[in-house]
């Protein structure tokens, strides 16, 4: 006779100095997400060693219990001797864990008698690949002189088992191979196991702790490791604050959910602020310190009415949309879940266009030099024709883009287009550039190889090309942003600091960046005829800019008369309507032919 338990243990009992005894949760309906083959394991290590009870205990938070005694039942607490195998990577043996200082005070228990527990030891378990996991532990009520070499063996050959049976649970998709967790499907069984207990309300909490362009990029840059040891951190935190009975799924990369108990013992504000501010606390991952930016929503649920809806997706739009909120969390809204849920539809059509690729264009818009009218550049802008919506806008795909981490994609997709464009047009002899914009997503060490693969495969020297930045992305960088566009300068290519005005930098501090030009936004521009003041704006930054060593480009020039205000000022070349309306790539040579001799300020192309 055995028992089989799995409980949740409590994170913050995680502490190595900590000997107070942790109280743990009862079993509820995650007992059924058991390690497969744990049963057999135990059972084959516990008459080998003779030993009365077997654990697999996870450094994740997950416990599992074996006895040989049919009345004992599993520990009331997790005791810090299980806690602290769980972290060692190295097996140990306590021969009477009576006479050891640290637990002498605090025996661990079996059950309700003071059946205490006096020898000890344990193997720590690994998956196939090596990750240390946690450790199988025997526990026997007499004290022994110890462990002999074929018993070691044994137990090592046990926690082998184990381990591969962790692996297996992983594999059968019911725990995250990663935190441990109980996945998505353990959630809808969690729930519709209230429904059959009678319950008629649940409130489920949804956690999402980091926008998934920001994981992806966390991703990129420190490896998957780091990217695991910090999902392990936040499951913890979230374990140590959430209420007793509650057991925690993985349900996304880096999303959370949870039913929480019954309505007789509500959350208050100040328990959901609180999960908010463990969240917001920095984590230092693998010696990396992080702050991530977490979102909670809460939804409140008939759970007699489960078909048909999807309580999860709906938890988890409150809690996309809590990401950014001040107070980090948010009742789940019907409004808020619609928008969501448009933006939903657009980026799956905007990830199928990137890949079919029929749907996008570009359009390029020309920029010309005040000193002699002649076009230097143009600056390659994306557009996208859907077949039902028609033509959505880049103020509302682009930030889209950024959110649901398909920028690198597009700034892929336009680069190759553009600069293959460019190519064209220099080998029929137009000597002009291009310009292209570059989001913060784009922003690593791999920029650089991107635009030197991109400049030979079509044979375009970088000097041609000039990346554009908005102030926004320039200043939210630092040392690493500095190297990146140093390597860009170095490659020849320029850099433009786009929409300039728009943040709240100063030039200064921008001079510290390698940028060659300036873009002064159009906003102060479009209504610098009619506003004096729009004017000074424009007319000093463009002579700080230019005595710093910028050139400066004006963008947003409408008509003639902003044009010639523009041509008074330090600056070298402007962009906007009365030039050109950004052109299609097919009638940018006639264009060019026309503006041949020289743009001077006519009646715009
Ligand atoms: P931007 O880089 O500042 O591009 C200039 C925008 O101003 C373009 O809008 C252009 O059509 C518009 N424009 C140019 N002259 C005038 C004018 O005289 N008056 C007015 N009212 N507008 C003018 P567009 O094409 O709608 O693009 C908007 C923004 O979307 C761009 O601003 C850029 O930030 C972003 N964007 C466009 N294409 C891309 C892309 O391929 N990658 C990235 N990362 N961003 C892009
Ligand atoms: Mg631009
Ligand atoms: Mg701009």
């Amino acid at each position: 006779m055995h028992t089989t338990v799995e409980h949740e243990l409590e994170a913050a009992s995680l502490d190595e100095d900590s000997v107070s005894v942790t109280s743990v949760c009862p079993a509820s309906a995650a007992d059924e997400y058991a390690v497969p083959g744990f049963d057999a394991v135990a059972h084959l290590a516990a008459a080998s060693l003779d030993v009365a009870m077997v654990s697999l205990v996870l450094d994740s938070g997950g416990a599992y219990w074996y006895s040989r005694d049919p009345d004992s039942r599993r520990p009331h607490a997790l005791h810090p001797l299980y806690l602290e195998a769980a972290r060692r990577g190295a097996g140990q043996v306590l021969p009477d864990i009576a006479a050891d200082a640290r637990y002498r005070d605090t025996p661990p228990l079996t059950g309700p008698l003071p059946a205490a527990l006096r020898f000890f030891a344990c193997e720590p378990v690994f998956t196939l690949n090596g990750r240390h996991v946690g450790a199988l532990c025997v526990m026997d009520h007499a004290p022994r002189a110890g462990l002999d070499e074929a018993g070691r063996e044994a137990l090592r050959n046990a926690a082998r088992l184990a381990g591969a049976g962790v692996v297996l649970g992983g594999y059968l998709g019911r725990t995250d191979p990663v935190t441990q967790l109980p996945h998505r499907s353990a959630f809808f069984e969690d729930l519709r196991a209230r429904h059959k207990n009678g319950a008629q309300q649940a409130r489920l909490i949804a956690i999402e702790v980091a926008p998934v362009e920001r994981f992806n990029a966390f991703v990129r840059a420190m490896g998957f490791p780091y990217a695991d040891e910090l999902m392990r951190a936040v499951a913890a935190r979230v374990q140590t604050w959430m209420p007793l009975d509650t057991h925690l799924y993985q349900v996304g990369a880096t999303r959370f959910a949870a039913v929480l108990p019954e309505a007789d013992r509500p959350l208050d504000d100040c328990q959901l602020d609180d999960l908010v501010s463990r969240l917001r606390a920095p984590f230092d991952c693998l010696d990396i310190p992080l702050t991530l930016q977490p979102g909670v929503g809460l939804l409140d649920l008939d759970v007699r009415r489960l078909d048909g809806t999807d309580p999860l997706r709906q938890v988890m739009s409150a809690s996309h949309a809590a990401q950014r909120h001040p107070r980090g969390w948010a009742l789940y809204e019907r409004s808020q879940d619609e928008r969501h849920r448009q933006e939903f539809f657009l980026v799956t059509e905007l990830a199928a266009a990137l890949t079919e690729r029929t749907e996008l264009y570009l359009q390029y818009q020309p920029r010309v030099r005040l000193s002699d009218g002649h076009c230097v550049a143009m600056e390659a802008l994306a557009r996208w024709r859907h077949p039902t919506l028609g033509e959505v806008a880049p103020g509302q795909f682009v930030p889209l883009a950024e959110r649901a981490g398909l920028m690198r994609a597009l700034t892929g997709w336009v680069l190759d287009r553009g600069v293959a464009q460019l190519a064209a047009w220099r080998r029929e002899g137009y000597d002009i550039g291009l310009s292209i914009n570059i989001s913060n997503a784009d922003f690593d060490a791999d920029l650089v190889t991107r635009l030197q693969a991109v400049s030979s495969r079509h044979g375009v020297d970088p000097r041609a090309l000039e990346l554009e930045f908005t102030e926004s992305t320039l200043l939210a960088h630092n040392d690493a942003t500095s190297r990146h566009l140093a390597a860009v300068r170095e490659l020849g290519a320029g850099i433009a600091i786009d929409d300039f005005g728009t943040g709240y930098s100063n030039l200064a501090s921008l001079r510290q960046m390698p940028a060659t030009c300036l873009k002064i936004d159009q906003s102060f521009v479009r209504a610098m005829d009619a506003s004096p003041h729009d004017a000074a704006i424009v007319r000093s930054t463009a002579a700080l800019a230019h005595d710093l060593g910028f050139r400066v480009v004006v963008e947003g020039v409408e008509n003639r008369r902003i044009y010639d205000i523009v041509h008074r000022m330090a600056c070298d070349e402007v962009q906007g309507f009365h030039v050109s309306r950004p052109l299609p790539a097919a009638a940018v040579p006639a264009w060019l032919d026309r503006a041949a001799d020289g743009y001077h300020g006519g009646s715009g192309g």
